[in-house]
């Protein structure tokens, strides 16, 4: 039987780029997780297709997929249903493949309870460990201003404790290149490995 896969999940504060960051792992070779595409009753964007970038459904459609139990996590996000089908999550974990999810914050905390064992990543706004030193220097906003800047970064920052990695969005190739190491890092962990070793000694 195959060793199951890990369960990568990707999310942040709103408009940090996590779809780009997404976008530019995914194009790239020598990604080898499988995305999980999520099902949403937003309107498709240009050039969107039903069943690559999202599984489009109607809010009833939606609706009767939370009462059957096929959501791992949904959240309501600016007046949209988003949810991640949890038959393609588990089959494809026990297949031994790595399952990604690029998700909002509130569907990640959910699928942190069902899935301990996952690899939480925080992507962070590059802005925010720079932030008050700018603020501070740049010396042309307003007390108010500034004020809700730090509330905002603040409660961002509250945000990562549910997380075990935190990548800074500074470059988007960079910021890909620390997700994979993660991955890696994570797949190399005495827990995960030392069954295999053990097995592999076991007398028949
Ligand atoms: P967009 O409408 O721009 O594609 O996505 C809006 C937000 O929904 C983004 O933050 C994206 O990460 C999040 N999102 C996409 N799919 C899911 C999902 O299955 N579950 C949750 N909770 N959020 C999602």
């Amino acid at each position: 039987m195959n060793e199951r896969g890990l369960l990568i999940v990707l999310s942040g504060p709103s408009g940090v780029g996590k779809g780009t960051v997404r976008q530019a792992l995914f194009a790239q070779e020598d990604t080898k997780f499988e995305y999980s595409i999520s099902v949403t009753t937003r309107k498709p964007r240009e050039g969107e297709r039903d069943g690559v970038d999202y599984f489009f459904k109607t809010r009833e459609e939606f609706e009767e997929m939370i009462e059957n139990n096929k959501l791992l996590e949904w959240a309501e996000y600016v007046g949209n249903y988003y949810g991640t089908p949890v038959d393609y999550v588990e089959k494809t974990l026990q297949e031994g493949k790595d399952v990604f999810l690029e998700i909002e914050v509130q569907g990640a905390l959910q699928v942190r309870k069902a899935f301990p064992e996952g690899l939480f990543i925080f992507l962070a706004p590059p802005s925010l460990a720079e932030l008050k030193n700018r603020i501070v220097t740049r010396g042309t906003e307003t007390e108010a201003l500034i004020e809700n800047r730090m509330k905002a970064a603040k409660e961002e920052i509250e945000l990562m404790d549910a997380y075990d990695y935190v990548v800074e969005n500074d470059s988007i190739e960079l910021a890909c290149e620390k997700i994979k190491a993660i991955v890696l890092a994570e797949h190399l962990r005495r827990d995960r490995v030392a069954p295999r070793y053990k097995k592999m000694l076991e007398v028949e």
